[in-house]
């Protein structure tokens, strides 16, 4: 079967939309974060609906934790760079996420968890991603999947540039997730000083980088350290060049292009939804229901 993503080299590469720096925020019981995806964004980045990157050294920064909370609606994707975050879930289940580990979690008909800091100093970064759902599946039973950094493929070219294909597919390798409805591509791309990346982008698919160590230039424009560059749904694909040791995220997905209504970690299609899903959350469904392995 063909991927949307699978092969590498584009005839005509996307060019950058916008730069967007990210808001300086905190989220669950004072964790410090850029969020990178806002919710203005979420039209134009469809089917993504947030993406949060925290990297801090200071134990004050990220010791709390996000305490028990709900999610309806959609996926959440958790990949740590450094630090150790353990997870439970009103199933009683539990994880414990590592450096280059990912977890995947349907939060579907709505489940609730706590996702905290194992460690008590030194530094704490990573990612948190999510997912829109389609309308029929909303309602999924939820499931969650732990992913350790030696299971997530790697792809090494001759000249050192190494990808880590999280979801979707690089160059024939099969990213550790799959998901049919929006072919979510997310991949952790390493350049060396000098190196160059290509990924073929399927046409109509949003697309996205964030650049989280050194610089890197896209079809002739910049992207600094902490920036996310929109790319432009014109082109097959996307050419990364680095002057200097790089690293960065890309992601990609096809747009449900269906209603969005957020309501703080609820995400639906009508504001009836919503109000069901707070009504359903106030009388403790959320904590009756099984969560299973993806
Ligand atoms: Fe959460």
């Amino acid at each position: 079967m063909n991927s949307p993503h699978s092969n590498a080299s584009p005839a005509q590469p996307r060019r950058v939309e916008r730069l967007v720096r990210g808001v300086a925020t905190s989220d669950g019981a004072g964790v410090k974060l850029t969020r990178v995806l806002t919710q203005d964004l979420q039209r134009r980045l469809d089917p993504f609906l947030m993406l949060d990157a925290f990297r801090n050294e200071n134990p004050q920064d990220y010791i709390g934790g996000f305490p028990n909370h709900p999610h309806r609606g959609f996926e959440t994707v958790t990949y740590m760079i450094a630090g150790r975050m353990r997870h439970h879930d009103s199933a009683g289940n539990h994880g414990l996420l590592g450096p280059g580990g990912v977890q995947w979690m349907t939060a579907g008909s709505g489940l609730i968890h706590s996702e905290l800091p194992e460690q008590q100093e030194g530094l704490m970064e990573g990612f948190q991603l999510w997912l829109n759902l389609p309308a029929a599946r909303k309602m999924t039973p939820p499931s969650y999947r732990d992913i350790p950094a030696a299971s997530i493929p790697e792809y090494v070219d001759g000249d050192g540039v190494r990808v880590r294909v999280i979801a979707g597919e690089h160059r024939h390798i099969r990213g550790a997730v799959q998901r049919p409805d929006t072919e979510p591509l997310l991949l952790d791309v390493h350049i060396p000083a000098g190196g160059r990346f290509q990924q073929t982008l399927a046409p109509g698919y949003n697309a996205f980088t964030y650049t989280y160590r050194g610089s890197i230039a896209i079809a002739g424009t910049e992207v600094p350290d902490r920036h996310m560059a929109i790319l432009g749904n014109a082109g097959d694909g996307v050419a990364v060049e680095a002057a200097q040791d790089s690293r960065f995220l890309l992601i990609a997905g096809r747009p449900l292009a269906e209603p969005i209504v957020q309501h703080g970690p609820f995400v639906m299609n009508t504001p009836e939804q919503i109000h069901q899903a707070v009504r359903d959350y106030q009388a403790g469904r959320f904590s009756a229901v099984s969560v299973q392995s993806l």
